[in-house]
């Protein structure tokens, strides 16, 4: 049987990158085995419904280039995969468990619930719905079978409550972690359904899953201390259980703790992929996608961060990724989250990226600011500059005298190059770039060598002053190239106004 995975996000607020990795975990997982990779969207909490968040994580995985083959905005025959659109058909399942004994209908109030916390704390204990204290609670365990019937038929509030076995060990195996053990003592009697007619996320995920036909949970960590009731509601329900995988946390650059919403912003990085405006307080949250990643670094990243394939390698294309993945390398430890790796594997992706793949972010780049430019020159400008940088929005921090002339030279390269007679100098050689009808670099730049030598000129001082009128400052890429690019005419135009401006 092919395996069938899910990434099942509450859409209530913008993805966490944590939550793309898992996406992307699943998918690779899915693709290496010719398996189904679905999207379903769990939003049964509709007190925690946010506005927007579904359309953004569909956006955010078109941006990805991450495919589902069935789900919410596809389709499939196990649909619908929005559990708000299931709702009716979670009650039968809540009733089936109450009916052989593995659930109970619990009709304490919220005051009454209130009063046992606070009688437990002043014990120094905490209150916990569980074997040693349902019997003490309004509940169909402790009330009478009519009375209960007729609670239900009133409309009494109540919620449906999972009844742990009493102290019993419930073993979750899970692929990365290995056997989990935990005795039931320790857990609380999980609201399974609500008398409002909404599952809670246990029993929904789990009958879902189940009727998806899920055949591997591959989900984060977070997750984990919830594996033991799901466990135990397939074995009430007497289905067949997937296998579980839960996924190290992403953990802050210093290691200390989960990465939160609130580090990206504060350390400088995004932590959703795309940008998020929060629809009730107008907060702006940075992304990948408007930071300038390209989307597959950004997969790339993530694949690294919590899965180690065994080799030196670090770049890998998403089929290289699709063929190499494998859970038993993913780590138990969280993975730490690094700015300047991502950072580097921006830069090694921009790359790989021809200037013509790179030409349309850089185009919307130049026209948001208003820069004029030549299809061509823009090719050749982002040819020779894209090797120094690390996000295409960087490109007018490096290339911008490519566009527009400098009207003040940096003022420290200008007293360490600029002397007595540097003008004059500067003239000498660009009468020399002008003889070329058709400009020759490599003559060019012959001439302009011999020619200084044979004044015994100091060649630092003159190269790096003409790169100052070019450029600005005493940096940028091989001169001859520039000037090649840039023209000669246009060259000839920069020396005359840094003479002007510098030995006026
Ligand atoms: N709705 C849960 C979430 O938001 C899904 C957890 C799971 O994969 O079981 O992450």
């Amino acid at each position: 049987m092919k395996p069938r995975v899910r990434f099942a996000p509450s859409p209530t607020g913008p993805l966490h990158i944590g939550g793309v990795r898992t996406a992307l975990y699943n998918y690779l997982f899915a693709k290496q085995s010719g398996g189904t990779f679905l999207l379903r969207i769990e939003d049964t909490d509709q007190t925690r419904f946010v506005e927007g968040a579904e359309e953004y994580i569909i956006e955010a995985f078109k941006w990805l280039g991450i495919e589902f083959d069935e789900g919410v905005g596809i389709g499939g025959e196990l649909g619908p995969y929005k559990q708000s659109e299931r709702k009716a058909l979670y009650k039968p399942y809540a009733e089936q468990l109450v009916n052989d004994g593995w659930a109970y209908y619990a009709f304490d109030t919220p005051e009454a619930l209130d009063a046992k916390r606070k009688e437990a704390e002043a014990q120094k204990r905490t209150f916990q719905y569980d074997a040693s204290t349902r019997m003490t609670m309004e509940n169909s365990l402790t009330l009478p079978p009519d009375e209960v019937a007729r609670r239900i038929q009133d409309g009494d509030h109540y919620v449906v409550r999972f009844k742990y076995p009493e102290d019993t060990e419930i073993h979750v195996h899970d692929l990365i972690r290995g056997e989990v053990v935990i005795n039931s003592r320790l857990l609380d009697d999980k609201v399974l359904y609500k008398s409002d007619g909404m599952p809670t996320y246990h029993l929904a995920n789990i009958v879902d899953d189940h009727l998806m036909q899920i055949t591997h949970v591959i989900r984060g960590e977070e997750w984990l201390p919830s594996a033991p009731l799901h466990v135990m509601l397939y074995k009430a329900f007497g289905w067949e259980a997937p296998q579980f995988a839960h996924l190290p946390l992403l953990l802050k650059p210093d290691g200390n703790g989960k990465l939160s919403k609130r580090d990206g912003d504060r350390l400088g990085f995004p932590v959703f992929p795309l940008q998020w405006t929060d629809p009730k307080s107008g907060e702006v949250s940075s992304g990948y996608r408007e930071s300038g990643y390209l989307p597959e670094a950004v997969i790339n990243m993530l694949a690294l961060l919590g899965w180690n394939p065994g080799t030196e390698q670090e770049i890998f294309s998403i089929d290289e990724l699709v063929k190499a993945f494998s859970l038993d390398k993913i780590s138990k430890s969280g993975a730490k989250f690094s700015l300047d790796k991502a950072k580097w594997f921006n830069h090694e992706y921009i790359q790989l990226k021809t200037a013509e793949e790179l030409y349309p972010a850089v185009e919307k780049l130049l026209v948001s600011k208003g820069i004029q430019f030549d299809k061509e020159y823009l090719m050749k400008v982002i040819a020779l500059m894209k090797e120094r940088l690390n996000f295409v929005n960087e490109f007018l921090d490096h290339a911008g005298f490519f566009f527009t002339a400098p009207a003040e030279y940096n003022e420290q390269d200008l007293k360490k190059r600029w002397k007595e007679g540097t003008g004059g100098k500067l003239r000498a050689i660009d009468t020399l770039l002008q003889q070329d009808k058709v400009f020759d670099m490599q003559a060019a730049h012959d001439r302009v060598m011999e020619y200084i030598k044979s004044n015994e000129w100091n060649m630092g001082q003159v190269l790096n002053s003409l790169r100052i009128a070019i450029v600005g400052e005493a940096k940028g890429p091989e001169l001859f190239t520039m000037i090649d690019i840039l023209g000669t005419d246009e060259v000839h135009r920069r020396v005359e106004k840094a003479i002007n401006i510098v030995e006026s």
